[in-house]
């Protein structure tokens, strides 16, 4: 059986996939089971944000599974008890819950925040505000947290206590808090929601009220976070600090970790037994993890990513038939004047270009150490399929 064959048979289809088998990457290189070559700028959705075997990194990895690979979370680790210095010093907040996915870091973050306000005020006060046109992950709790409908099907029960209101309208977030209300959960850029991003202003508004009213912010920087948007986290580029964050994708490099991460006034909310996964703070994930901060962590760095994102956009937007581009760093995505977004990417996936979409949007979500060459290959292969298409 060939590897599609097998998949098709013995793997639960809950993804379409492209028709390609991959085998071996490199840098922002990756080759199928018959030796073509892609260009690819989808880092995997995002996580391998130093592109394809990074040399540091596995050596960073290679070493740690040599060294110690797991360890339950009964004992000390080193390499976790870095990387949460490291991500508190760079960020402001003060600790760190240890996940393996973007939505365990969601569903950390809203444990921590009823229990905040559990605590605090006692029963009921227990509604979390996400915002329609979100995604915060898979699982029951973080489906319901997803503000959008498509979402809401089959799995019912869903988990109570999310309501849900309209971006950038202030007046339509404050209809919906009420004396319940504990926290507004955001995406300040909704990546799968078409690579919206949120007004500056709203969201400094939104973040003053939820202060004044002792609701908790959780900005969900899953996809955001770890260099994509220029700067390490993107609340830095609207000069705003949450209550919570959840990073997790491009942190680990290509490794399974979520993180959720909380300020000052929450560090004590947890305590134990209130949480925790078995996998969580795994010494060869958190060694990734240290080897891609290490590297991003750096403005000269961030500095390039800022750059690099705007030579993109300066190119895609002399493309014909790109309608227009919404970018931030080097989270960019590409509105076409016609023709079905999805189409387009198959065949771009045919003519050589690894390329994701979001909504009817084409997304790309570059590993941060793509260099102009390859920026300028791939920008070539997606103006012929364009125009191949038009
Ligand atoms: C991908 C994503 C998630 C879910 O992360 P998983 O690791 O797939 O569970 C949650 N929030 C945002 C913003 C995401 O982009």
């Amino acid at each position: 059986m060939t590897t599609k064959e097998k998949d098709l048979k013995y793997i639960m289809h809950t993804y379409g996939r492209y028709d390609v088998a991959l085998k071996s990457a490199k840098g922002v290189t990756a080759y199928d089971e018959n030796g073509k070559k892609y260009i690819d700028v989808s880092s995997g959705i995002g996580v391998n944000s130093l592109g394809y075997c990074n040399d540091g990194w596995v050596e960073a990895v290679s070493k740690q599974a040599g060294t110690i690979q797991h360890m339950s979370n009964y004992f000390y680790c080193s390499q976790a008890s870095d990387l949460a210095e490291k991500l508190c010093t760079l960020t402001g907040l003060s600790k760190v819950c240890f996940g393996n996915s973007g939505a365990e870091a969601n569903e950390c973050a809203i444990k921590i925040a009823r229990k905040y306000s559990f605590d605090k005020y006692g029963e009921g006060r227990n509604e979390i505000v996400t915002l329609n046109n979100s995604f915060h992950g898979r699982t029951v709790t973080t489906l319901a947290a997803t503000g959008q409908d498509v979402f809401h099907n089959y799995f019912f029960p869903f988990t109570e206590g999310f309501k849900y209101a309209d971006a950038d309208d202030m007046d339509a977030l404050k209809a919906v808090v009420s004396d319940k209300t504990c926290a507004v959960m955001l995406e300040l850029i909704q990546g799968e929601g078409g690579v919206n991003i949120l007004d500056p202003e709203y969201v400094k508004e939104l973040v003053k009220y939820c202060n004044d009213n002792d609701i908790l912010v959780i900005v969900d920087e899953v996809q955001t976070g770890v260099g994509r948007t220029g700067k390490l986290f993107a609340h830095q580029n609207y000069g705003i600090l949450p209550d919570l964050m959840t990073v997790a994708k491009g942190l680990g490099g290509g490794l399974p970790i979520g993180v959720c991460m909380c300020g000052e006034k929450l560090k004590d909310v947890m305590s134990p037994s209130t949480h925790g996964t078995t996998f969580g703070a795994n010494p060869v994930v958190c060694a990734g993890a240290n080897y891609v901060l290490d590297t991003v962590a750096n403005d000269e760095f961030l500095a390039e990513v800022e750059k690099k994102g705007q030579y993109f956009e300066d190119k895609l937007t002399k493309i014909d038939g790109v309608k227009s581009v919404r970018r931030m760093g080097l989270m960019i995505g590409i509105e076409l004047e016609k023709g079905d977004a999805h189409d387009i990417a198959i065949k771009c996936v045919e003519n050589g270009l690894l390329i994701i979409t979001a909504k009817d949007l084409l997304r790309m979500l570059p590993p941060l150490v793509i260099d102009y060459n390859e920026i300028d290959e791939a920008i070539n292969i997606l103006e012929k399929t364009i125009k191949e298409n038009n």
